[in-house]
């Protein structure tokens, strides 16, 4: 099996007893990055452990980088594998949304982030306990009200304001729209991008090391599916888009720089 895998970027699966997934994982060069886990099974307590369970290995050829990072998470997302920790956590996504012309901003769902609005989100956190933890230390950082955020309950000066840590937005000290201001601002690195296409976009990838090329269908930051030809590609299913954390971060690293990867982007 291993001598059939190709040089190739792709996507490997490997099963246990009763086709249990066991791990999926993704390579530019599938044959190399297999042969890996089998190489490293030799001194490697934990790969070993892996490799003794393996019954079967499949694989999918992708175009590139890009569709097989897709198509990773994809997977995981959707067989579970055993050894997948990574990718497989489910994640109950939350974002802090400052709706605008308010003074403070809301903890909302990640899939919020579809639903059209005003005013920003910022950041993307597991739970809300780290999302507040985030504010928190901005609200530090920054000498903004806890109280004023909604981080803490109260009214008038804050404990924060008692020992310099809050420029007394809670007190008079500081306009409510003084501390708004300054506040969106140390949030504004954390801006989660908002989906910028009107729907659908149609992600065509071409590297050139490979010669080969894949349409890729995505919405709203979701990974629809890909396809090897574009009338193929806008067939696909379009209805299951929602905000996916895996999918976000893969495109905004890939889509910073499209010329690199050989990525065009096309509105479908
Ligand atoms: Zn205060």
């Amino acid at each position: 099996m291993l001598d059939q895998l190709p040089p190739r970027p792709g996507v490997y699966l490997f099963y246990g007893h009763n086709r249990l997934p066991l791990y999926v994982g993704k390579s530019i060069r599938l044959r190399d990055r297999v042969r890996d886990h089998f190489r490293r099974a030799r001194h490697d307590h934990k790969a070993m452990r892996m490799v003794e369970q393996i019954q079967h290995i499949e694989w999918e050829e992708t175009a590139g980088d890009l569709g097989a990072q897709l198509r990773e998470a994809q997977l995981v997302k959707s067989l579970l594998p055993i050894m997948n920790r990574q990718l497989r956590k489910q994640r109950n996504l939350t974002t802090w949304h400052w709706p605008e012309g308010t003074t403070q901003p809301q903890l909302l769902s990640g899939t919020a982030l579809n639903q059209p609005t005003t005013g920003g989100f910022f950041g993307l956190y597991r739970n809300a306990s780290s999302a507040k933890e985030a504010l928190r230390g901005l609200a530090e950082t920054h000498q903004l009200c806890p109280q004023v955020l909604g981080l803490e309950a109260g009214k008038g000066r804050c404990f924060a304001s008692q020992v310099g840590k809050c420029r007394g937005a809670c007190c008079g000290n500081e306009t409510i729209s003084d501390h708004t201001q300054r506040a969106q601002t140390a949030l504004q690195p954390l801006q989660v991008n908002t989906w910028p296409w009107p729907g659908r976009i149609v992600i065509k990838e071409s590297p050139p090391e490979h010669k080969a090329v894949a349409w890729h269908v995505v919405n709203q930051w979701c990974y629809l599916g890909s396809a090897a030809t574009l009338a193929a590609a806008k067939k696909l299913d379009a209805e299951s888009a929602s905000f996916d954390i895996d999918s976000y971060r893969i495109l905004q690293r890939f889509l910073r720089e499209p010329d690199e990867y050989g990525l065009s982007i096309k509105a479908l």
